[in-house]
């Protein structure tokens, strides 16, 4: 992602809300396509990576970006395969990954856990600004509470629900024949991830998660996170390593009656400094784990 959408607070709202895009510019963004697997490739324009399943039955997506980037994601879609595009898979409800289903919930039927469309159909409060809900078609048609298959394009493609993790809605992807997972926003690949700590998330939940997910994958699996670069089982494991170390780091210093500023003052430990150059710097990972165990659940 561009540096200049991770610099502050301002930027953090326009990659996750969908106030200000009225302000953002998309014109100089590009769709980048690549092939992951099988059937599965992976497109990164601005906001969260895109999973694409392309074959004999059409296109499925995972996640949208947003709307002002339908005619190029259409695009680059039109590239891999001319079939009609017939499933949106919705990871759960943040603006930069749900933005796309105003234009293409008229073409597709949208999918996603119960959350996200309650979520969706309500007035949400997101860094203190305001998401106006979804019109009718942007709206997820289909709902599931724990897991749905889809048999698409030769293969089972797996929803499955993890619960509070990055927010309360959460799914994850699994392409099974092609052997691909969609992590959405579980994984931040190589960076300190956004907890939506206010929408059911929780530090020690994702991490218990992620966990799941690492026990079940197959080692030659391929990771599409929900931001950063197409990733390995190698990599989620130690994103895995990171949250549960640095979770561990800011609780034992809790439990020695540090303040969060304290903790904030001494800073985390060296070895995960370049996963603070995202757009969560170390300082509001170590504000987001500190609230997560603080906060009654
Ligand atoms: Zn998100």
């Amino acid at each position: 992602m561009p540096t200049k959408t991770i610099l502050g607070t301002n930027a953090i709202i326009l990659m996750f809300g969908s106030v200000g895009l009225a302000q953002r510019d998309f014109s100089g963004v590009t769709i980048k396509t690549t092939h992951v697997a099988g059937n599965i490739y992976m497109l990164e324009g601005s906001g969260g990576n895109i999973g694409v399943s392309a074959g004999e039955d059409g296109i499925l997506i995972v996640d949208d970006q947003f709307a002002p980037l339908a005619d190029k994601i259409r695009a680059a879609l039109a590239e891999i395969n001319k079939g009609d595009l017939q499933f949106v898979l919705n990871t759960h409800w943040h603006g930069d990954h749900v933005g796309g289903n105003v234009e293409f919930g008229r073409e597709a039927s949208i999918i996603a856990h119960t959350n996200v469309r309650t979520r969706l159909s309500t007035v949400q409060k997101l860094f203190d600004r305001t998401v106006e809900p979804q019109p009718k078609h942007g709206l997820p048609v289909i709902t599931f509470d724990d897991a749905l298959s889809i048999h698409f394009n030769g293969e089972e493609i797996h929803l499955l629900h993890f619960p509070h993790g990055h927010t309360d809605g959460d799914c994850i992807v699994f392409f099974k024949k092609s052997n691909v997972i969609h992590m959405g926003d579980h994984h931040f690949a190589g960076m300190y991830p956004f907890v939506d700590l206010d929408h059911g998330g929780d530090v020690v939940g994702m991490a218990r998660n992620v966990k799941a997910v690492i026990d079940k994958a197959p080692p030659d699996v391929k990771i599409i996170p929900g931001h950063g670069p197409l990733s390995t089982l190698d990599d989620l494991k130690n994103y895995h390593r990171m949250l549960t170390d640095t979770t561990a780091f800011v609780r034992k210093r809790m439990d020695e009656g540090k303040t969060v500023e304290q903790i904030k003052a001494e800073g985390l430990p060296s070895e995960w400094d370049a996963w603070g150059k995202g757009f969560i710097k170390p300082g509001k990972w170590i504000d987001t784990i500190y609230k997560s165990l603080t906060e009654p659940k």
